[in-house]
């Protein structure tokens, strides 16, 4: 499973602005001139690293092996007891006779190739630089050959490479390499400008790039799929990447996410890109939020048993309703008095099979009833048995991980197929495609947990980025193309995906 480490504690650090290649799709070119970054000022962004509980020291450029003092900042990381040193390359430099001796012998841990095509031609009509095919694959097998240097590789996706990918990797990995990171483009820097080479027929190409998936998996050797949109692996969904890896991207572009977040100010590379990005989505979701708060509008607020304290001071809205997720909360009297008090409206989403129930509080009005494992057992007479007392809802929920799902959930397809025959027609089913309710609307539940607000009122990015991988971050199949549905559904949860297939979604099968 392409589960992606969250705890992994890498700290990246540019070491030059400065390249011997001339990428066609440089993500970094804009911010190239020509220059080393001061070696002490490199040492003190180790140094703080470290202090914050870094392990990993990434060096990277530009080109990070052009710098002078590349040997010495890598002894250093050892000094400073990173645990681990890897540097991300184009190679050339370890084409050098004792080039990768030397930075081995300074505490090299691994060194990351920039190797995008097989093809000579293909490689430097990529890298725009005669010559580079041949001092990077030196360098490369070079490198390969060190005992104590792991080798892995970057491939980036384009309409050349794809059609030889799978062949590329056996070569590399007959090399040596121990591990790829297979990218996805994205519409930034000198990929943008080149977007026509760079950018190409996703689904036309989805075969081609499963089939290296699949080589690497039986070859046992590592490949982490990078942006590449989950659509891509219907039937293969073990390879599709881990959400978390969102909040990698948000924090590269933390200034920016904070900007649109809590001062209304739309990216500056909002327009034609977005419907190439990554992350258009999550853009999306939080202008629109972060829109609705500037304008006044109230969330729902989720209350759990580990955010309530917030309502008791400091929480810097009057909510008109509160979604309690676990009905212990109202035994608190004090709590109640708080609810009563403020005349808030009181939902509550129950997660355990519905018999355990019977005494829902007066003070709710709205029960949305989760489907699980445990609920899905008792599905015969739900409505008849809340229906006169309170508003009842069926919620699909996202989860945080693979792992709560593969624990908690159960298919969705199937779960529809029973729970429309037990006859409950009349209650309401949100977060549920609707090709799989079969009828008009599908509504999206929005509460969000209380922590996603700050006490000052902003919204607290770490939070409702969280929010947003454990509640909306959904997919499509690539067959939703064809649904009268597509502009306006979201699909289902990513994890869902993950763990019970795209097949979950019938359209088109
Ligand atoms: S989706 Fe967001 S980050 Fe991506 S190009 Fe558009 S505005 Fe920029
Ligand atoms: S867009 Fe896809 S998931 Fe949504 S209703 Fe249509 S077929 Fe179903």
């Amino acid at each position: 499973m392409n589960e992606y480490n969250s705890e992994n504690k890498k700290y990246w650090v540019r070491l030059t602005r400065v390249c011997n290649n001339n990428c066609l799709f440089c993500l970094d070119a804009d911010e190239q001139n020509g220059s080393y970054e001061p070696t002490e000022s490199i040492l003190a962004l180790l140094r703080e690293g470290r202090a914050r509980g870094f392990d990993q020291a990434v060096l990277s450029g530009g080109e990070p092996t052009l710098h002078p003092d590349f040997f010495a900042i890598v002894s250093e990381t050892k000094k400073m007891e990173y645990r681990r040193t890897q540097t991300i390359t184009n190679g050339r430099m370890f084409s050098y006779a004792g080039f990768a001796e030397r930075a081995v012998a300074a505490g090299l841990d691994e060194a990351t190739f920039s190797l995008h095509a097989g093809a000579p031609s293909a490689f430097e009509t990529l890298t725009r630089t005669p010559g580079s095919y041949d001092e990077a694959l030196k360098g490369f097998m070079r490198a390969a050959k060190l005992s104590g240097l792991a080798v892995s590789v970057d491939i980036l996706l384009t309409a050349s490479t794809i059609p030889s990918l799978t062949d590329w990797i056996k070569r590399l990995s007959d090399l040596g390499a121990s591990e790829f990171d297979i990218l996805y483009p994205i519409p930034f820097g000198e990929a943008w400008k080149h977007k026509n080479d760079i950018f190409f027929n996703l689904d036309e190409s989805a075969k081609d790039i499963v089939k290296a998936f699949e080589f690497c998996e039986e070859r046992g050797v590592k490949a982490w799929s990078n942006r590449i949109p989950a659509r891509v692996f219907e039937g293969a969904e073990r390879f599709i990447q881990s959400p978390l890896k969102l909040r990698v991207e948000v924090e590269a572009k933390r200034g920016m996410f904070e900007d649109l977040a809590n001062r209304g100010v739309e990216p500056p590379c909002s327009g034609d890109r977005c419907a190439f990005c990554h992350v258009t989505d999550f853009c999306r979701s939080l202008r629109k939020f972060s829109g609705a708060i500037a304008s006044k509008k109230s969330p729902s607020i989720i209350i759990t048993e580990n955010n309530v304290a917030r309502l008791g001071g400091g929480f810097p809205y009057e909510p008109e309703t509160i979604v309690i997720d676990g009905l212990g909360i109202l035994e608190n009297e004090q709590m109640k008095r708080y609810f009563l008090k403020r005349d808030i409206r009181i939902e509550a989403i129950i997660n355990k099979p519905f018999e355990n129930y019977q005494r829902i509080p007066d003070i709710v009005s709205t029960v949305y009833l989760e489907i699980n494992r445990e609920t899905a057992k008792n599905l015969s007479n739900i409505g008849s048995a809340l229906l006169d007392k309170v508003e009842l809802k069926i919620i699909m929920r996202g989860r945080a991980t693979l792992e709560e799902t593969l624990g908690k959930d159960i298919p969705i397809a199937g779960f529809m197929r029973e729970f429309l025959r037990s006859g409950n027609m009349e209650i309401e089913i949100l977060n549920v495609p609707r090709c799989l309710t079969g009828r008009e609307e599908m509504r999206v539940f929005d509460a969000v947990p209380a922590n996603v607000f700050k006490s000052s009122g902003e919204i607290d990015l770490d939070e409702y980025v969280g929010c947003y991988m454990a509640n909306w971050m959904s997919e499509k199949s690539a067959r939703c193309a064809g649904c009268s549905h597509y502009a306006d559904c979201p699909g289902i949860h990513i994890n869902h995906v993950r763990a019970f297939g795209f097949s979950n979604i019938p359209f088109g099968i």
